[in-house]
């Protein structure tokens, strides 16, 4: 069954080459019971290693059942080992932190025995090892003769065609030995049983043939009994794999088994959890920071604020506004965004002083750096500019003054509202943005330039008596201004204009004008009143301070229309919206809500325009960062290999018993991927405690504050797959020789 040809076994240790054994020819069959002996160094365990498929042989050829086995690969021996192998080893080969039971159960978990089955066979064994007291005992507190016993328990656990063993009875007293050795003669009728002994008279009576060693040859051979010839196939003996479930329950039984290698891992673990984390942050709030460097062209940069409008360009209804209004992390809804990025004006009645400005409402004044007090009826207002802005003058403090708005095309200076200045405010240097000066007012200003900006986005056309001409709002002619002293529903021109009627007089007809914008398109019809001319312009509206040398640059070619008219074009439903979010961190997310809301949105720090300069600085944190993961995972890796180290002998031990190489991977992986899962949650239960303020740690408030889900997701992601590299590369070396030489090097 098994036959040796000329085999010979060299071992290899620092450049010296020792013989094991040398052309050794001898073959084994079923039904034998062989008792090897010969004095220490001749080769005995050598020949049972190489007959185990623990070890590779390097001259000749071993036959199973007639087939050569000169081309097996590891996987090969795996294989034979664990269908035809049950080995009892001189030195135990248990595993210390595995109790008694355990010890025998793992042979059985690896051969996809059933837990029932499993546990009837193990106490059935133990009773006939007079063990089953110590069931419960870890191994490493058993001595010689109890580890022996266990030992020879577990090679007869699994049924297998050969049991091969080296001294079992070494450690043993005369009464146990001899029990032991007819419990191996019971068992051989249907098996081959080779033993190595020095004590040849304890076996004498049992066995068939005894083969005597000498110098890593064979010296004498003898048959003593005959034995009848077997009819046993190996082909009959199969094994299943391991169950999935079994592989986890002993993963996981694995990792809390030895307590300092647990605390140890957990102790990296949590190490590279924080680091991970923490250089992660760091790069998210570099990230933060340099997306508010920069300046945006179209829009004002405030970074606290989204662009919002529908996706099919529709008006937004009063319900969307206040569901929006609603939503989490948002701070103020303006509804009238267009009016965000106009720059208006206010002068003291003599016109002595302008501030020119973006109008905000007070809602998202920032209530430090202030000097004055803070706006609190609905005439008072609040200017914020740099601090050497031409408006604060130390000899001429603007608090306290009385402003008017000045309405460029509704007749200049609306001196029906006054409005008082009760505080400046200077912004603090992080605040990177105020390019200009900010005027707070109070929400019916806002209201009120909303048609004038509508104006200054929207494109106007006039019918003109058979002609269309744009009107341009900076160009006198064509231009439209209201005026309360024309008629609703007229337009008064200028006397100009008459010749482009019949008889030179245009009184009477109508103009049409037309407004287009990305959102809507409306239009009016006007009769034509009046004209006006140098002379009367004055009087026909009512301009008190009117001074007849601007009339050719001011008013000739303007027409004048009432304000009611005019704004109805303009007083339409809510198009275009901008929200400003409280926590700035989070705005993506709530970009994102709006965006799933099924609004287009534009985050105004999207629009900034960065510098060459703050490219290249963003890139080499970005190369900085990958670095730093890098390294992170090779400090890790090298210390996680130092405290597998002490797990060679034990995966070392699992290959003896036939564990596969995919196996001793599962199992590794699935320990460390608990580890890793037990730090990376205990420190997202930290960060947890410390929103809710249970304690307050510094390092995990940056990291709540610049992580979002996404990003906790991606470093879980990280974590996992270092456990599983980790693992797999472990494997890899782990199973790159074979096991005796892997054992050997741990010994
Ligand atoms: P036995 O079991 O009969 O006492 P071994 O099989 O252990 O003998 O050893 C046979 C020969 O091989 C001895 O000469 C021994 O020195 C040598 N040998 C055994 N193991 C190794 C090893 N790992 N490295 C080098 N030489 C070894
Ligand atoms: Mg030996």
């Amino acid at each position: 069954m098994i036959e040796l040809k000329n085999v010979s076994k060299y071992y290899y240790s620092k450049g010296v080459i020792a013989t094991g054994f040398s052309k050794i020819n001898v073959s084994f069959d079923i039904g034998e019971f062989v008792a090897i002996t010969g004095e220490s160094g001749s080769g005995k365990s050598t020949l049972l290693n190489v007959l185990s498929g623990l070890d590779t042989y390097e001259e000749g050829e071993m036959y199973i059942e007639g087939k050569e086995t000169s081309h097996y690969l590891e996987k090969d021996w795996e294989n034979y080992r664990r269908k035809y192998i049950g080995n009892i080893y001189q030195n135990f080969n248990l595993i210390n932190s595995y109790t008694v039971y355990q010890n025998i159960d793992i042979i059985l978990s690896l051969n996809g025995t059933p837990h029932k089955e499993r546990k009837q066979k193990i106490l059935e064994l133990l009773k006939r090892v007079n063990m089953l007291k110590y069931k419960k005992t870890k191994v490493s507190k058993l001595s010689g003769g109890q580890k022996q016993r266990v030992d020879i328990a577990r090679a007869l656990a699994k049924d297998v065609p050969i049991i091969i063993a080296d001294e079992p009875t070494g450690n043993l007293d005369k009464r146990s030995a001899e029990s032991i050795i007819e419990l191996l003669r019971e068992i051989s009728k249907e098996k081959l049983i080779i033993i190595v002994t020095h004590n040849y008279e304890q076996v004498e009576e049992y066995v068939t043939r005894k083969i005597t060693m000498h110098d890593g040859s064979i010296l004498s051979d003898k048959k003593i009994t005959p034995i009848p010839k077997q009819d046993v196939s190996l082909e009959q003996y199969q094994y299943k794999n391991m169950n999935p479930l079994e592989k986890l329950r002993i993963g996981i039984r694995n990792t809390f088994n030895i307590p300092i290698k647990f605390l140890l891992l957990m102790a990296v673990y949590s190490f590279i959890v924080c680091a991970l984390m923490g250089e992660y942050s760091f790069f998210k709030e570099g990230e933060y920071e340099t997306s508010r460097m920069g300046y945006s062209s179209a829009f004002h940069a405030d970074d606290h604020r989204i662009v919002f409008n529908k996706k099919d360009k529709s008006s937004f209804s009063k319900e969307e506004l206040e569901t929006i209004k609603n939503m989490k992390n948002i701070d103020y809804l303006n509804e009238n965004d267009l009016t965000s990025d106009m720059n208006n004006e206010f002068t003291t009645v003599d016109e002595q002083t302008w501030v020119y400005g973006l109008l905000r409402p007070i809602k998202l004044l920032q209530k430090t750096n202030i000097e004055g007090k803070m706006p609190e009826k609905d005439n008072e207002i609040l200017i914020e500019a740099e601090k050497d802005s031409y408006l604060f003058d130390e000899n001429d403090s603007i608090i306290g003054k009385e402003l008017y708005f000045f309405d460029p095309l509704g007749g200049g200076i609306d001196k029906k509202e006054k409005y008082i200045v009760t505080g400046i405010r200077y912004p603090s240097n992080e605040e990177t943005y105020i390019d200009n000066c900010m005027i707070y007012v109070p929400d019916k200003v806002l209201e009120k330039v909303k048609f004038d900006t509508h104006r200054k986005y929207s494109e106007i056309t006039i019918d003109f008596i058979n002609e269309i001409v744009t009107s341009y709002p900076y160009d006198t002619y064509m231009k439209i201004e209201t005026n309360p002293w024309v008629y609703p529903g007229t337009a008064f021109i200028s006397e100009d204009e008459n010749y482009r009627c019949e008889k030179d007089n245009c009184i009477g007809k109508e103009i049409t004008i037309h407004v287009k914008n990305t959102y809507y398109n409306d239009s009016t019809t006007l009769k034509i009143e009046k004209t006006y001319n140098k002379k009367n312009i004055g009087y026909i509206l009512d301009l008190p301070n009117y001074n007849k040398e601007d009339y050719e640059m001011q008013y000739n070619g303007v027409i004048f229309v009432n304000p009611e008219d005019y704004n109805r074009l303009f007083d339409k439903d809510t198009y275009q919206v901008s929200v400003y979010v409280k926590d700035i961190t989070k705005i993506e997310e709530t970009a994102n809500k709006l965006e799933e809301a099924g609004y287009h949105t534009l985050m105004i720090k999207d629009t900034l325009v960065t510098d060459s300069y703050s490219r290249i600085v963003r890139v080499l944190k970005i190369i900085v960062t990958v670095i730093l993961v890098v390294v992170l995972f090779f400090i890790t890796y090298f210390i996680i290999k130092i405290i597998l180290k002490s797990r060679n002998i034990y995966f070392s031990i699992l290959r003896m018993l036939g564990a596969s190489k995919k196996v001793c991977l599962d199992l590794l992986i699935i320990e460390l991927l608990v580890v890793s899962n037990l730090s990376y949650f205990i420190f997202l239960f930290l960060a947890e405690c410390n929103r809710r303020k249970a304690w307050n740690i510094g390092f995990i408030n940056t990291v709540n504050q610049y992580f979002q889900t996404s990003d906790y997701m991606i470093l879980y992601g990280i974590i996992l797959f270092m456990s599983i590299l980790i693992s797999l590369r472990y494997s890899r070396k782990l199973f790159k020789d074979s096991v005796m030489n892997t054992y050997r090097e741990e010994m």
